[in-house]
This record gives C-alpha cells, structure tokens and sequence, in this order.
C-alpha cells in the first residue's frame, strides 16, 4: 500500500492498515519534505505542544516493521500518479489542503497582505517559508477570519516574544517577533459572536496572557447570548467567557486583541502596501434552514492597519493525475473510494482534509482514516493478480534511484530530530528546527560520509 502524505491523516491510515489483520501489507508512505508529520510539525502553534505529543503514537507506527517512510519524493515531480497505481496494490492520498482561500476583495495583492497559512509555515520553520516576506513595522494588524488558525495567530502576534523563545518556534520568526512593533490585533468576524468558529480554550488562552487585553463588543454578545436556544456547548461556552472578557474592566494592557463581530473587509487600500481596511458592517440574517449568515448593511469604516492575515480557512490543491473538484478543493470520492466523473477508481483513494475539506482537529483524522481503511480493505479481497515482482519495494526503489531522488529514511529522520533538540537545548529551546531542505540534506550527507 502506498500512503501519499505523512501528515496525521497519512500516520492514522498507516497505522490502520497496519494493525488489520487481513493480509499482510507493506506500508510506505511519501512525503515531499524529508521530514514526516506535516502540521502536527508546521500547523500547530509552538506554545501548544500538548497537541504534538500525538506524534509519539506515530513513532510507534513507523517502528512497524512493514512500514516505511519515503521522505524527500514529491508525488507529481519525482513520481506520477499512475506510476503509483502501477507499483502499488492500493494508494490513498493524505495530501491535506496545502494552500489558503482568498478574499476575493480589492487590495488583496497590496504587500502586507498574507495568508494566514503562510505565517503558520514561517514561525514554525516549514522550508517553503523561510523566506516569507514578514514586515512586522506596523503598529495594527488585522485577521480576518474567527477559526483557531486565526486564534492561533493572534496570540503569537500578541504573545510576549520571551514566552516563544524557549519553544520550538523557529530562529528566524522569534528574532522577527522580538522587534515586532505591533500593538493590536484585530479579528474581523463576518458573524456574530454566537457563530465564532474557534474554541473556547483558545480565545481564553489570550486573555490569560500577561499584557494582554482582549476587547469586544458587550452589545452584540448579549444580543447572541439572550436567546441560546439551538446553539451547542461549545457555542456556549464561547458567549459565557465572551460575556466575562466584554463585562471585565478595560484594564490597558501593553498589547490588545480586539473582536470585531459582524464585520467583513471589503477593500483593502494603500499604495502598494496596505494601509488600511475597509470594513463593512454585517447583519446577521437566518435563513429558512436555520443557518444564520452575514448580509452586508451598507455601513462602513476604514481600520488603518498595515498588516492583514486573511484567515478563512485552508484550501485542497489538485495533484497532476488525481482526480479533483476544484469547487470543494478535495479529490472527489466516495468514503474514501476516490472516483471520476461519478465512477470509482479502483485502487485509488483519499483521506484527511483532502477526502472531507479543511476541518476537524489532528484526532478527527483517525477515526476518519479507520473508516477509509476499512473500504480498502473490503476491496483488497478483490484485488487483480500482479506479475511477480511488480509490487515491491525493490522496484520503486529502482526507480527513485534512476531520478537520482535522494529519498530521505525513517532513521534519517531520527537523526535529523535528535540534531534539532540537541541543537535547541544548547540555546535553551525544546527544538532548533531545520529550515530548509537543503540544510536537512547537507546534514544527512555529512553523516554518512562520518559512517
Ligand atoms: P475554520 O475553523 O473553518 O474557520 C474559518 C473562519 O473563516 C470562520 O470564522 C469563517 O466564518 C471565516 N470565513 C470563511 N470565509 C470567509 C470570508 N469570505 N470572509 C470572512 N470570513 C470568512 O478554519 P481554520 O481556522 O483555518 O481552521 C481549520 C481547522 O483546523 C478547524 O477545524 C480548526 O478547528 C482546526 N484547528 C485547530 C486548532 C486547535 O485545536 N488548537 C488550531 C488550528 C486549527 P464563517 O463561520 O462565517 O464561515
């Protein structure tokens, strides 16, 4: 079996093809950087390593001895598609949704306007990001969106630098964040309060930040609170601390969050770089199918800010020679069973944020992959014969090897994390990670040569 991907949706498959007890598999799974884990790696925040102590269940997954990693091979580059589905008896792309969705307004090419996915990569040290362009001069920033990405952001712009410093955020981003000039974050919110997207323990982690005060709307939290009815826990939850911050003295702390509920950008204006936000204000509208969605009132107001996240959510991209619904951003499937023009392709399936779009925790990815793993198995009892040979390991190794792909190991692996804590622990952080491929690889080199 062929796992594309060795992000969590990637590990949880693997680990579930591997604990079956049907037929024996060989599990390798690709990964186009050297190294695996995708964003439990380069997604989740450096001051929540709690939620990156799933990859602890990853290691034992990959000291299975029919599993193999294959980092440093890009599905599309290195290897195609079909030569996947010529290799191996059954493939699942675990790719996730690797880009960001846009505004769509005016302004969004203006410098000091990003994706929030592409700040997410550069403070964690993703090598496509090292060079992110980050100017942090600006005394206001906005982030459009109300997810925990957003959340995520706004804390470490807010967070004071020292308390990063000694995680595993990277060199450049902490050194980038200590001369940082900004003073307060604005998140927009195109609904009300009551439809935030992200979790209680994230909005309270900011507010319990030294320094740090948080300010919304009183008016419009009441107005959601007063009637509760068809919201679930973690809604109200959400409005119960939303109503305590909003009711709290202002106490002016040295760097401010502020929630902007019902509030959409509709330009962003400035002479090359953004200045400021046109904001528009939102009525919150429900429609006949209970779902309340934002109509813009007309009324606006501009927010000078000279940075701008846009923060609404991740974004699947197609990979040449899989099937893909550009509309949703996944690859069109069936549980998983991937299909074309409504017909599924045999062998061929999807899992993750990929299968099912950008949403739902780390966690969510193994119930969602036992369930895909499943349909493979109840298909690999169908499997067509294979001319002997054709499926091995030897044979896809041949042919990397014939691209000269260096493919990088789990062992490899395993030393570039133990260069990475040591080389942290010597400054006094959890992790010193490697930035760019290139510096992975000579690091790699360098040891086999010492071998
Ligand atoms: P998300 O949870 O889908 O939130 C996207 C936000 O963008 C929503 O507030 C949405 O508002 C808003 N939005 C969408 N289109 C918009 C537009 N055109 N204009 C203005 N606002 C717009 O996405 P995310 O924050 O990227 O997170 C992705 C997933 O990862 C989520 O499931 C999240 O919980 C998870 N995650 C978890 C953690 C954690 O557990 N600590 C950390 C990071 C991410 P509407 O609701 O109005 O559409």
């Amino acid at each position: 079996m062929a796992v594309v991907g060795a992000g969590p949706a990637g590990f949880f498959t693997a680990e579930a093809l591997l604990r079956s007890e049907a037929p024996l598999f060989d599990v390798d799974v690709f990964e186009r950087l050297p190294t695996p884990f995708g964003l439990v790696r380069s997604g989740v925040a450096p001051d929540h390593q709690k939620i990156k102590a799933v990859t602890k269940t990853f290691e034992r997954t990959a000291a299975h001895h029919r599993f193999r990693f294959l980092g440093n091979v890009e599905v599309g580059r290195d290897l195609s598609a079909e030569e996947l589905g010529t290799h191996y008896d059954q493939v699942v792309y675990a790719i996730g949704s690797s880009t960001d969705r846009r505004l769509g307004i005016p302004g969004e090419e203006l410098g000091g306007c990003h994706a929030a996915t592409a700040f997410v990569g550069w403070y964690n040290a993703h090598p496509d990001f090292r060079d992110f362009p980050i100017d942090l001069g600006a005394e206001r920033a906005v982030v459009v969106g109300a997810g925990n990405v957003a959340m995520d952001i706004a804390r470490v712009l807010v967070k004071a630098p020292e308390q990063l410093a000694k995680t595993d955020i990277a060199r450049h981003a902490v050194e980038a964040l200590s001369l940082s000039r900004v003073r307060e974050v604005v998140l927009l919110a195109r609904r009300g309060p009551a439809q935030a997207a992200f979790d209680p323990r994230e909005l309270a982690d900011i507010a319990a930040l030294p320094g740090v005060s948080v300010s919304l709307d009183l008016a419009a939290v009441e107005a959601d609170a007063a009637d509760p009815s068809g919201l679930d826990p973690r809604q109200i939850k959400n409005l119960e601390l939303m109503l305590d911050l909003a009711r709290r003295p202002s106490a002016p702390g040295e760097r401010r969050l502020r929630l902007e509920f019902n509030a959409s950008p509709i330009a962003l204006e400035g002479n090359a770089h953004v200045e400021r936000v046109r904001v528009e204000r939102n009525t919150a509208v429900r429609e006949p199918d209970g779902r309340v969605v934002a109509r813009g009132s007309g009324e606006t107001f501009d927010l000078p800010a000279g940075l701008v996240f846009r923060s609404i959510g991740y974004q699947g991209e197609p990979l040449v020679g899989v099937p893909f619904d550009s509309k949703a951003g996944v690859i069109p499937n069936l549980d998983g069973r991937v299909t074309s023009g409504g017909a599924v392709l045999a062998g061929t399936y999807a899992v993750g944020w990929i299968r099912r779009g950008p949403l739902g925790v780390i966690g969510t990815n193994k119930a969602d992959a036992q369930r895909v793993v499943e349909r493979m198995l109840e298909d690999a009892n169908a499997l067509p014969a294979r001319e002997p040979g054709a499926v091995s390991h030897a044979a896809i190794d041949a042919l990397l090897a014939r691209r000269g792909v260096s493919v990088t190991t789990y062992a490899d692996w395993l030393h570039l994390d133990l260069v990475e804590i040591n080389t942290g622990r010597a400054s006094g952080k959890l992790r010193e990670k490697f930035a760019s491929v290139e510096a992975m690889m000579n690091e790699l080199l360098a040891r086999r040569a010492a071998e």
